[in-house]
Formats: C-alpha cells, structure tokens, sequence
C-alpha cells in the first residue's frame, strides 16, 4: 500500500552518531546539549529569534495560551487537525470558529472583526498545509482589538514569507515535530516568538514551573523534549534540503498531471512566498466523487486521506450552534495524496495514472 505520508528516517548512522554521544555523557533529558543544539540549529535553519523545543506540538498550544493568559473564547479555524480546537477546550477556552476562504482553505480574515465580542482574548489562525494566511491584515485587527495572535504554524515549517520566516509573525506560533511531519523529533513540537519575555515565562512553564532552585511561581507542566527526540531532529536537519527539494519536485509532478482534473488549493499570493510542500490536497466536485476516487484507488493500494475530516465546528463535545458551510463543505470532498520524500517516481506514476484513469472512465 502506498499510504500518504512515510516517516523520514536518516540514515542509520547519522543517528548512532547522536546516541554514542548520549552514552558517553549520560545525559539524557532536562535542557540536555543536544536539544540546545537543535534549538540553535533550528534558529539559524528558519531564521528566527526564540525555539522552545516542547514534547509535541499540542502541548505548544496549551503553553502559549497559558503563558499569554488568555481567557473567554478565541477566535479560530474549524478547517485543522482537532489538537487546534481540542487544545482551547482543554484549556477552559471556547472556540470562536470563523469559516474558511473557500479558495485558499484559511481562515477567511474578512470575516474576523464582526465575529469579535467582549469575550474574545485571541485568534489561532492556521497556516494550512502550509499556505500562508494573510499575517499582516490579521495583526491589524488584532491591534485593533486588543487581541493577541497565535499561530497553528503545524505545517509551516520552513515556509518563507517576504524574504523572511512565516514564523516570525502574531506574538507566537507553534510547530510540530511529529514523525508524520516534514521535519520531525519522533514526537515533539515547538514554539517560535519574537519576545524574549514570553520565551522565558514558557521555558519555565514546561519544567514545572520552576524558576530556580528556591522558586516554583508559575503553574507548570511537564513538557519537556529528551535528548533522543533531539537527537532525532539533529540527524533529519541534516538531511533538510534533500527533504525540502524532493517534495517540491514531488508537488511539481502532482501538479502538472493533475491541474485540470482536479481542484488545487489556490496558494497564489501578491508576496514573495516560498512554500513547503508538506500536502498534496485534491479537491473533487462532491462528497460522492471523493468516496467513489478513493475506493478507486484503495483497490489499487494507495490510501490518500482525508484531510481535515470532520469539519470542527461538527466536534459532538462542542455542541456548538456555529455551523460553517465553507469548512464543512471542503472536509467533504477534499483528499490529500501521498507525499514523502521516499516516494519513488514509479509509485507517484501509479498514484497519478490512476487518478487520470478514473476521470477518464
Ligand atoms: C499535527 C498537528 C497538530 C498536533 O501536533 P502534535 O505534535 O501531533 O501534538 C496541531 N495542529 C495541526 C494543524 C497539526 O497538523
């Protein structure tokens, strides 16, 4: 079965090469050299200013909301992965879902300002599969609210806005590194800011609280990354570019094969972007289409997925009144293809002679 996304393992040996140092100084978690190392690493690597690595990229969530104090509902996007939403009601927060743009699959920001109301301390936009949402529009009405923004930068690893990192932008974004992901730690996650301030309340939030050895003020958690995860993330960096340059060939081909067949996320721009590859959504004509394609290609072993299915608004413990066409109407029919850098040009070939066969039948 070709399945949609295969876990980056680097070579052997340049993982040993991390673990016999972990062995020589019996070092094994607690702000650890080698997750220093990654922090520094991944700084220079995505040209930006504070890395907190964290144990996953939900907790990253919780740690930025903790750590900003916010309170009452947040506005955000029902088109993610359900850590989005499920991470705000954990929290005691309630989401304020906001629909999607139907073009580009974000947050649709026209949208925002007439859903703010007294309650709201935030907005938690969600670069989705990397497409960069519209930061600058987004910060303006933010300031003009008095809201804070976090990002669910997830799939944003990398990605490039204007000459500079799409990280760089709200007051925080959070990534994941887990092995699905295009850079990964096995499980881990981080969180990327600007301001120094908040970078530090969170370092201590994710060792407990603690400050130093005489004061624990702050309510803390365990969130910490090991060094084997860290070691994990130093031996994939390693193999970045090669990553980065076969998912965008991989795209590349998708794309050329496919463009008139299927529905693209529409990832056009005004900005100088450079874009990750980290998904290949397709998006088909009806719910029945989608089914009917992926049973199609099921038969001939390869598992697209459906990504994001269920709409969030949709979540039974939300119970919420908001209904979102847009989202609901995408999770329907849209299908992510495979995409790793191990796919081999024959399985890519298979995956799209089948979807031009299917059409063509
Ligand atoms: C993967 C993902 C998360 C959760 O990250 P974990 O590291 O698995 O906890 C959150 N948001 C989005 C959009 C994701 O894709």
């Amino acid at each position: 079965m070709i399945q949609v996304s295969k876990p980056y393992l680097p070579k052997k040996e340049k993982y040993l090469k991390y673990i016999d140092y972990i062995y020589s100084n019996n070092y094994l978690t607690n702000n650890g050299p080698l997750l220093q190392k990654l922090e520094k690493s991944l700084q220079r690597y995505l040209g930006v200013e504070n890395v907190i690595l964290v144990s996953n990229g939900t907790i990253a969530l919780n740690l930025v909301y903790r750590a900003l104090n916010l309170t009452g509902n947040v506005i955000t996007s029902p088109f993610s992965f359900v850590a989005t939403t499920s991470s705000l009601v954990s929290d005691g927060l309630v989401p304020n879902f906001v629909d999607i743009d139907f073009n580009h699959l974000n947050i649709d920001v026209d949208r925002i300002a007439s859903s703010i109301n007294e309650n709201t301390s935030a907005i938690l936009p969600v670069h989705v599969f990397g497409n960069p949402c519209r930061v600058e529009d987004i910060q303006d009405i933010a300031n003009k609210n008095d809201l804070k923004v976090i990002y669910d930068g997830a799939h944003a690893f990398g990605v490039k806005y204007n000459g500079e990192s799409l990280l760089n932008y709200g007051d925080a974004t959070t990534l994941s590194f887990h092995a699905t992901k295009i850079f990964h730690t096995i499980e881990g996650g981080a969180i990327i800011t600007r301001n120094n301030d908040l970078a530090q309340h969170i370092r201590y939030l994710i060792n407990f609280g603690i400050e130093d050895e005489d004061n624990i003020p702050y309510i803390g958690t365990n969130a910490k990354m090991n060094e084997f995860e860290a070691a994990m993330g130093l031996a994939v960096l390693e193999d970045i570019d090669f990553i980065m340059k076969r998912r965008k060939e991989i795209s590349e081909k998708y794309t050329d094969a496919l463009k008139n067949l299927v529905t693209l996320q529409d990832t056009s721009s005004e900005n100088n972007m450079e874009l990750n590859h980290s998904y290949y959504p397709i998006i088909l004509r009806s719910n029945e289409e989608m089914f009917s394609l992926r049973t199609f290609l099921n038969e001939h072993q390869v598992n697209p997925r459906r990504y994001f299915y269920p709409s969030l608004d949709t979540l039974p413990y939300l119970n919420s009144t908001q209904i979102m066409p847009n989202s609901r109407d995408i999770s329907s029919r849209i299908l992510c293809l495979p995409i790793y850098p191990d796919l081999k040009d024959v399985e890519q070939n298979t995956v799209i002679n089948l979807i031009t066969r299917f059409f063509n039948s």
